[in-house]
């Protein structure tokens, strides 16, 4: 019989019958995996199971433990969301259905502009499941454009892709939907029920199940509002109950720890609409937190060899101009100002200033490098549908640094700088850490090859030598230098990106900038940007979220309150803050003018590290009652001076 080769990823070949397939591949590899095997991935390309192997091909069989796995679990999972709406429905049509992050969603329009409930909800999820009961097997199918608008006939948003893709107008998103090639793909499962795709998707519905769909939100038609208004249906799926349970799971404790709720609650940062979307004002204890924050921060820098500068808030648009940023990110600026016959822009970025900073005197090598750090607060113009809270917003300070030194110095530079970047994150409690290494991109790029080389070089060797677990985004750099991403994740798993460590040789070239060599002669530096914290704002909400509110006591607004049993209780409560305070600890009084137990279960709510209750037996021995956050009961009879160095300690240590 005749025989096909194949290579598995690991390198090792096997031959199987002409006409094998990719289960058939699975099976012969092992029951185990066949039983696994979603999809497979043929030279790169992902494809259904049935389809047969060509000869000469590497395949890798995916099950769910991959992302693209989990991928194809959810895309599947959309086409039977579709397929329940249209079963529900009659005369309802359907526009797209991705996968996203931890889900999928669906866009749908209803006959008569009808929208969906939440019961509405509960009746797709019961047909959803019939679906699935059923085990229909997804069929792929190619068709040419006449025969697939004839199939699409009643389905407005369909006919539009296939004309889109089939007259080769379409690219990216689009493409992804049907075809390039004049032809398109579409898959069939059940009685009846088609939906355009290129696929792949799991073998079967009975492959899919632990899904939840989540809720019911208005979206335009290919994002644009001058577009119809459709109906899109988010839901979560995973590969096994324990993942979706964990993930629903996850997302009632975010929920629960949500920054802007805890913002107010915890009155530390407001949104007034008065002043406008995106833009925060920080109330006295939110400001006393990212004050701590700053003064770390500026503490850290300072003792990391930085030199501090301050910039101003707007520049003439020449600046903009030279820095290229009028060309490439002119989207992102807040509109321009006209001024003694000069137009000024807000600054998006703080770069250019620093650059500003570095052009004022002649360098020499000896003076490189030359690290300048600042707190730069930074406006940019983020459509209102996108703001969230200090997580995204339009005005925001970054904890900017430029570095500017030569190429020699740049693997030293990058490597002190991602474990100092480490230092400072571990401080606040993260553990954590996931990096990107983003290298050079296909096509135009600026900057010499051996000046890419060696920065990618001194890149992967700093993350290697941090020890730091990281994935290669191959090509995936700017044009004008390599990056590292830094993630942390938080308490419930969550990964956020803070830092970036971004190369840059075209800001250098732009700017003309210069040193003298050892050798006497001109060079052009190289340009480092890096933000550790990305944004104050920011950093301040992921740590608010990571903490739930509960700040360690070093970065705890209020530190300790006192709560004196009774009036007579007073005198020696106020003493005990005096004490404190003159420790460099931040206390406050609660007198009592309300029930002791109110009072407790106050600073309980405002998530206070330590609540001392002080009565007749403190105020005779000099000790405190201490109810420490988190703790089941009150440790009573504790000697102040006892106390006070604990605390410092914990301070001390950032424990
Ligand atoms: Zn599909
Ligand atoms: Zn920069």
């Amino acid at each position: 019989m005749a025989e096909i080769t194949i290579t598995l990823p690991d390198g090792s070949t096997r031959n199987l019958p002409v006409g094998a397939t990719g289960a058939d591949l699975a099976a012969d590899i092992g029951p185990g995996l066949a039983k696994a095997a979603l999809v497979v991935t043929v030279d790169g390309d992902d494809r259904d199971l049935d389809r047969i192997l060509p000869d000469g091909s590497t395949v890798s069989i995916v099950t769910a433990s991959s992302d693209g796995g989990l991928h194809t679990i959810r895309h599947s999972t959309a086409h039977v969301l579709a397929q329940a709406v249209l079963e529900l429905w009659p005369g309802a049509t359907y526009a797209i259905g991705p996968p996203i992050r931890d889900g999928f969603y669906y866009d749908f329009e209803l006959p008569g502009g009808a929208t969906f409930s939440n019961e509405d909800l509960e009746a797709i999820d019961a047909r959803m499941r019939q679906v699935i009961d059923a085990d229909q097997a997804f069929e792929r199918f190619e068709a040419g454009a006449a025969e697939a608008l004839e199939l699409f006939s009643e389905h407005r948003y369909k006919r539009e892709i296939i004309e889109q893709v089939t007259s080769g107008a379409a690219s990216g998103d689009l493409a992804g939907e049907a075809s390039t090639d004049g032809s398109v793909t579409y898959y069939r499962n059940g009685e009846g029920f088609i939906d355009l795709c290129l696929g792949p998707h799991v073998p079967s519905t009975g492959r899919l199940g632990h899904f939840a769909l989540q809720k019911v939100a208005g979206a335009y038609w290919r994002g644009n509002e001058k577009q119809p208004m459709l109906q899109r249906i988010y839901g979560t799926a995973w590969a096994d109950k324990k993942a979706l349970k964990g993930h629903l799971h996850q997302l009632v404790e975010a929920e629960k720890r949500d920054h802007r709720r805890l913002a107010a609650e915890l009155d530390l940062v407001s949104w007034p609409e008065s002043i406008g979307p995106g833009l925060a004002v920080w109330h006295p204890k939110g400001a006393l937190v990212r004050k701590i924050i700053e003064d770390y921060s500026r503490e850290r820098h300072e003792s990391g060899g930085y030199d501090f500068v301050y910039s101003p808030h707007i520049a003439k648009a020449g600046l903009w101009e030279t820095s290229g940023h009028l060309d490439f990110y002119a989207d992102g600026m807040f509109p321009p100002m006209e001024l003694d016959g000069a137009t000024y822009y807000p600054k998006p970025m703080n770069c250019p200033f620093h650059v500003a900073i570095y052009q004022s005197g002649q360098r020499s090598y000896r003076d490189l490098p030359s690290r300048l750090f600042e707190l730069g607060t930074v406006y940019r113009y983020e459509l209102s549908g996108v703001i969230h809270g200090l997580m995204r917003s339009r005005g925001f300070t970054q904890d900017d640094s430029h570095i500017f030194c030569t190429p020699e110095q740049v693997p030293g530079e990058l490597a002190s700088l991602l474990e100092f970047t480490l230092s400072v994150l571990r401080a606040f409690g993260f553990e954590d850490f996931q990096a990107k290494l983003s290298t050079r991109p296909e096509g135009k790029a600026v900057g010499e090859d051996a000046l890419w080389e060696m920065a990618t070089n001194g890149l992967r060797s700093a993350l290697e030598s941090a020890g730091l677990d990281y994935v290669v985004d191959e090509g995936g750099g700017a044009f004008y230098g390599p990056k590292i991403d830094v993630d942390v994740t938080d308490a419930i798993g969550r990964p956020w990106q803070l830092s970036t460590i971004q190369l840059d040789f075209n800001l250098p070239e732009r700017f003309g900038l210069e040193y003298v060599g050892a050798d006497g002669g001109r060079h052009q530096p190289v340009m480092i940007h890096r933000a550790l914290m990305g944004s104050i704002e920011r950093f301040f909400g992921v740590l608010l979220e990571h903490y739930a509110g509960a700040f360690p006591l070093w970065l705890a607004p209020e530190q300790v309150r006192v709560l004196p049993v009774a009036e007579e209780h007073q005198a020696y409560a106020e003493s005990v803050v005096e004490r404190l305070s003159a420790e460099g600890l931040r206390a406050k009084i609660a007198p009592a003018d309300e029930p002791l137990g109110k009072r407790v279960r106050a600073g309980k709510v405002a998530k206070v590290p330590h609540v001392l209750v002080v009565g007749d037996d403190d105020l005779a021995n000099g000790t405190v009652g201490d109810n420490a956050r988190g703790s089941e009961a009150p440790e009573r009879d504790l000697p102040l001076d006892e106390f006070v160095g604990r605390l410092r300690a914990v301070v001390e240590s950032k424990s």
